[in-house]
């Protein structure tokens, strides 16, 4: 952690913000459309990628999963939906979600569909940068968030190491940590934690193979390790893991993901086209903080800023409290997407892209609604959400 010196910020140029946003994967997008719209007046969004997305994107893993309950009823709404729907407007590939998107769509082939789509990511990352210049939020590519300086509860600010030899230093009001790994947080002190389970491999890439450019999705998810023992199954394979955090880690399994794809694509035909830009780790690091008990669907969240879907079967989804988006000890700090707090086994739900799209959206909106995550109005924020479109209850007939 660096201690908040004039000496140092007076070495730099500096810049004051309401809402910093540090990430700019689909958590990271949402958050900086959400605080814009709902009124902050300076929003910075930093990636150090030269690409909106991240995993979504610059990772191929381009399947944005379903907002509903696999039974014919949406569950999530809000930016959640927005962004499935700009990508499926002229991003789509395949898993064309009709008879959702259709508003004559046929109810009974919305509870055979499930509403989600598999989308073009370069022609997403693209449509991604659109929208969020065209709210407003100011992005700062090939900017990466190197330390952060902390007075007493509060960040004060942040250091950006820019691609060039430039930096930056930025001074905010608020944070939302959209870095997938919880950087920021790691950086400020908040408590984390890491992924016990530890990540098999993945090798998601795309080829042509002399008709179309299709996906090649190399590396299943593995069930949580408690559910498999519900199941009755055998424990997880004991097969190379990952956690993910640390540089070495990252790069030997980036280096692990390229043997994989050189032997499956050796052979094949056709010719390559995409390795994933992004080292393909599902869960690596999140913040401590309150979470939706394990597969509790029943839960009910005076504080939920959202409902999300079972992305693995259907059933009634699961409200998403604002008490998962920040930590007990940093008091302008929030987290969304992957990193935002979930018990082991919940976080293979809220990790996946539509609940990164909903928690990124509340967070924005909350680190625009305040600068105290202990005192932030939790009502209004609900009420801020609502009329941006999100619904934070599940349907009645679902309970
Ligand atoms: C193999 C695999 C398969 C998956 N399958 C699916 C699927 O089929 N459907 C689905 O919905 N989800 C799937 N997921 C999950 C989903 O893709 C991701 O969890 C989700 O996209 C994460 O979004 P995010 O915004 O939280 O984080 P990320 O996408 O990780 O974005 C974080 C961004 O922050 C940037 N960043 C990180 N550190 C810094 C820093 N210090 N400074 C500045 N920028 C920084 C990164 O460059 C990145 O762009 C899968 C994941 C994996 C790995």
């Amino acid at each position: 952690m660096m201690t908040d010196t004039g000496s140092t910020a007076a070495a730099l140029p500096v810049r004051e913000v309401e809402v910093l946003v540090v990430g700019g994967g689909i958590a990271g997008v949402a958050a900086a459309i959400a605080a814009r719209r709902t009124g902050a007046r300076s929003v910075l969004l930093l990636e150090r990628q030269f690409l909106l997305g991240g995993l979504a994107t610059s990772g191929l893993i381009s399947i944005y999963l379903p907002l509903c309950d696999g039974r014919g009823k949406q569950l999530t709404y809000g930016l959640a939906e927005e962004l499935l729907r700009l990508g499926a407007a002229e991003a789509a590939e395949a898993l064309y979600p009709d008879a959702w998107l259709n508003p004559e769509g046929d109810p009974a082939e919305r509870s055979r569909q499930r509403f989600q789509v598999q989308l073009n990511p370069w022609f997403y990352a693209l449509q991604l940068e659109e929208l969020c210049l065209a709210s407003g939020a100011e992005l700062l590519y090939g900017a990466t968030v190197a330390e952060v300086g902390c007075r007493g509860d509060r960040i004060r600010s942040v250091l950006v190491q820019f691609a060039t030899t430039e930096r930056l230093l930025v001074r905010p009001r608020m944070v939302v940590d959209a870095s997938g790994d919880a950087i920021v947080a790691l950086l400020a002190g908040e408590e984390t934690a890491v992924y016990e389970q530890q990540n098999i491999l993945a090798a998601w890439y795309r080829y042509y193979d002399g008709t179309t450019d299709l996906l090649q999705p190399l590396g299943a998810a593995e069930l949580p390790e408690e559910e498999r023992r519900e199941r009755g199954l055998p424990p997880v394979a004991p097969a190379a893991r990952w956690t993910g955090v640390g540089a070495v880690e990252q790069s030997d399994f980036a280096s692990a993901m390229h043997r994989w794809i050189l032997e499956d694509f050796r052979g094949k035909g056709g010719s390559l086209t995409s390795v994933p830009q992004l080292p393909q780790l599902r869960m690596t690091r999140r913040i401590v903080g309150v979470s939706v008990p394990d597969d509790d669907p029943g839960a009910v969240w005076p504080d939920s800023i959202g409902v999300i879907a079972n992305w693995r079967r259907p059933g009634p989804g699961y409200e998403i409290p604002f008490g998962s988006l920040h930590g007990p000890r940093v008091r302008n700090l929030l987290a969304a997407g992957r990193c935002s707090a979930a018990t082991e086994r919940f976080w293979d739900q809220t990790r996946v892209i539509p609940a990164c799209a909903l928690t990124g959206e509340a967070a924005g909106t909350a680190a625009a609604l305040g600068d105290d995550v202990s005192e932030l109005p939790v009502r209004r924020l609900q009420e801020q959400l609502q009329r941006a479109g999100v619904r934070l209850r599940r349907p009645q007939t679902l309970r």
